[in-house]
């Protein structure tokens, strides 16, 4: 499965001297596929996790920025000196303030308050303003980030919203680069598909594309519990980066053939497990994403099936939270004896599978 790199079209000609990128944009995209091999022991197939944590910015969602941002300054949306004003969990925002900080664009960050701390550190870093909202209010209310940052897009002067969880342009990047990387490093014999949803950018790219090229190929979604897209009502939870309380115009309901629910407990161990045998430092999300992976393949008896599961993000953003015990111990994700070291995913079972059939329909 040798990984074959992709450049985004046409950045390439600037190039004096091929190895020389033009700007930090141009390094997205060509993350690794690199299996599992030590954690999915016993499971009949591969799993194979590709490290979104390797893109400059650090996750899946610097491949996004870029082409909302171009795709605004072409609608005339976004000017020079503009400002861009977006409600995010922070890896968005790192990868529109690395695009806006190549191109002078002033950038306002609008968070939920349960977002760590190191997130809000990395934004300012790369000089953007940061707006914290509280968490456990509704969306509609006006107190949450959604509506902070409408308000804001509308009374600052020059002021965009990107809007990731409408932006066709979010997926899109997924089906034309990530899709493609995906099914080039597994020379096509990628059979199942498996990732989070947060606004469903990954999910509904990526599956479109490896359908596409494979009709029957799988794609199952991962979602934490206490989040609507497996069916749960609205609670909050600890995992960040995916679930929500609303159905984003960015997520395809027809792209999962199944979706996973997964617990903290669960995402968390996961995550924590999988650090420690495979030497990969991953985030809450990869947790949700890989559990769901496991249990997955490990009722598929084909040697020849390869899961690809999508890892966000690199579990530097937490080593506050998920990577400190003591924290696991206070938040209940561990008992008051117990070791990370004790977990082991194959103890737990998967809790309901919502089928295709069974998803709700768009309301509207
Ligand atoms: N994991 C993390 C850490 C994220 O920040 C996000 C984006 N919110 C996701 C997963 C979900 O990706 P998507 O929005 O493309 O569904």
């Amino acid at each position: 499965m040798a990984q074959r790199r992709r450049r985004p079209p046409g950045r390439s000609r600037l190039l004096a001297e091929p190895e020389i990128l033009p700007d930090i944009t141009a390094a997205i995209g060509g993350t690794p596929l690199v299996a599992l091999d030590k954690l999915a022991d016993g499971v009949a197939g591969r799993v194979v996790a590709k490290l979104e944590a390797m893109n400059p910015g650090g996750s899946v969602k610097d491949r996004i920025g870029l082409p909302m941002i171009e795709a605004a300054e072409r609608a005339g949306l976004l000017k020079p000196g503009g400002t861009i004003v977006e409600p995010t969990s922070g890896n968005t925002g790192v990868g529109l303030a690395m695009v806006a900080a190549t191109r002078g664009y002033r950038c306002i960050f609008v968070m939920a308050d349960k977002q760590s701390e190191e997130k809000r550190a990395l934004l300012r870093a790369y000089g953007a303003e940061v707006v914290m909202c509280p968490t456990d209010v509704d969306p509609d209310d006006e107190r949450s980030y959604y509506r902070v940052s409408d308000r804001l897009a509308r009374e600052i002067p020059g002021a965009w919203k990107p809007d990731q969880y409408t932006n066709p342009a979010n997926p899109e990047a997924h089906y034309q680069d990530t899709g493609p990387e995906i099914w080039d490093a597994t020379e096509g014999r990628v059979t199942h598909f498996v990732a989070g949803i947060g606004t469903g950018g990954t999910i509904s790219g990526v599956g479109r594309y490896l359908k596409e090229r494979k009709p029957d190929l799988v794609v199952v979604g991962a979602d934490t519990e206490g989040s609507v897209f497996s069916g749960d009502t609205p609670r909050p939870y600890l995992t960040e980066g995916v679930g929500e309380d609303f159905w984003p115009d960015t997520y395809d309901r027809e792209v999962c053939d199944s979706i996973v629910r997964v617990s903290d407990r669960d995402a968390f161990l996961t995550a924590r497990q999988a650090t420690r045998s495979e030497g990969i430092l991953m985030g809450e999300s990869c947790g949700t994403a890989l559990w769901a992976a496991l249990q997955s393949a490990r009722q598929v008896a084909d040697a020849r099936a390869v899961f690809v599961v999508l890892l966000p993000d690199s579990g530097r953003n937490y080593l506050g939270k998920l990577y400190e015990d003591e924290w696991l111990r206070r938040v209940g994700v561990l008992g008051a004896d117990e070791r990370v070291a004790d977990y082991d995913w194959r103890v737990t079972d998967m809790g309901p599978v919502v089928r295709h059939e069974s998803r709700p329909r768009p309301s509207s």
